[in-house]
């Protein structure tokens, strides 16, 4: 199925999210159906946060960038439990959007290096270091589990310009291609 997405400013999205174990109901279900949103809604990451769920679970699929970035040629993946254990390199800035506050972007200052731990859809636990756009997209994804939106990492001065366009945003005030969940709870 595919779920419809949470907007800015709906709590479930401010939650830290909740590690899950083997035995979470329909997991693999879930997954299908995570990979299913995101593919229906043009994203390369979903976080479970973002379908309601506050669970440790995100699904990078960017494998579309890779005529541009052939570092993302497999860069399909399933993120459970994961935890960044280092982040390092260089701060770069860099441009990002989010399936829960359409229609904006924004440059975002993240580190360019990450090392991480988590298990994939079969657990199996891995401990693996990701850079550069890799590790930019798995940034954004991860802090959707801590309740993090990237417009949180933005100046004061940019947050202060885009207070009215999120305020829009929280009202329903936008177009999206999605159907999505309103702070309201309203879905359309
Ligand atoms: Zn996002």
């Amino acid at each position: 199925m595919i779920y419809p997405i949470v907007v800015y400013g709906h709590p479930v999205l401010r939650k830290v999210s909740e590690d899950i174990d083997e035995n979470y109901p329909n997991l693999k279900q879930l997954i299908n159906d995570m990979f299913d949103t995101l593919y229906m809604s043009e994203g390369v990451g979903l976080a479970a946060p973002q379908i309601g769920k506050s669970i440790r679970l995100f699904v990078i699929d960017a494998t579309g960038m890779a005529e541009d970035d052939p570092t993302m040629k497999d860069f399909k993946k399933v993120f459970i439990n994961a935890q960044i254990t280092e982040r390092f390199g260089e701060k770069e800035m860099y441009q990002e959007g989010c399936l829960s506050v359409p229609n904006l972007s924004e440059d975002v200052l993240r580190e360019t290096s990450i090392r991480m731990e988590y298990y994939d859809e079969n657990w199996n636990f891995h401990d693996e270091t990701f850079g550069g756009m890799q590790a930019r997209i798995i940034q954004h994804e991860y802090d959707h589990l801590d309740g993090i939106l990237y417009v949180d990492r933005l100046s004061q001065l940019r947050k202060r310009l885009l207070k009215s366009k999120l305020t829009a945003i929280m009202k329903g005030d936008f177009e999206s291609r999605y159907k999505v969940i309103l702070p309201g709870q309203k879905i359309r």
